[in-house]
């Protein structure tokens, strides 16, 4: 067995660390396969390593967290322009409202990722078990 791969046992200890495989986008179980088979649609199963992803119960849960940090970030560059550089409110909108959009855009599927394989890693089902392994 590689340092890499899953351990039978489960214990959230031998999985690679959520937070390189989440913003990678990766599988939270082997850290090889990939975990969105689309933009923000997760993949049904690792290609690695046969992880049921369909399970997974994140959802929007990430989004949230993303309106309040890249909100606070867009009204501070809008105010820095505002009273900083004395823009107009026109010219702030037109620079601050597309970066708001980018950095969302950019964001969403890092963001969701990192759930996914912390949800994975804490076993945070309902039960307390991981929701993803039917038998864990
Ligand atoms: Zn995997």
């Amino acid at each position: 067995m590689s340092a890499d791969a899953p351990d039978p046992s489960g214990h959230p200890s031998r999985y690679p660390s959520p937070y390189r495989t989440g913003l990678a986008g990766r599988c939270p179980r082997c850290g090889q396969g990939r975990l969105f088979a689309g933009f923000l649609k997760v993949a049904p199963r690792c290609e690695r390593c046969g992880l049921d992803l369909s399970r997974e119960d994140a959802g929007d849960g990430a989004v949230p967290f993303l309106i309040l940090l890249i909100g606070a970030i867009g009204v501070g560059f809008g105010m820095i322009f505002l009273l900083g550089f004395d823009w107009s409110v026109w010219a702030t909108l037109f620079v601050t409202v597309p970066l708001i959009a980018i950095l969302t855009l950019a964001s969403i599927p890092k963001a969701k990722g990192l759930l996914i394989a912390l949800q994975f890693v804490n076993k945070a089902g309902d039960t307390g078990h991981n929701t993803f392994d039917a038998d864990d």
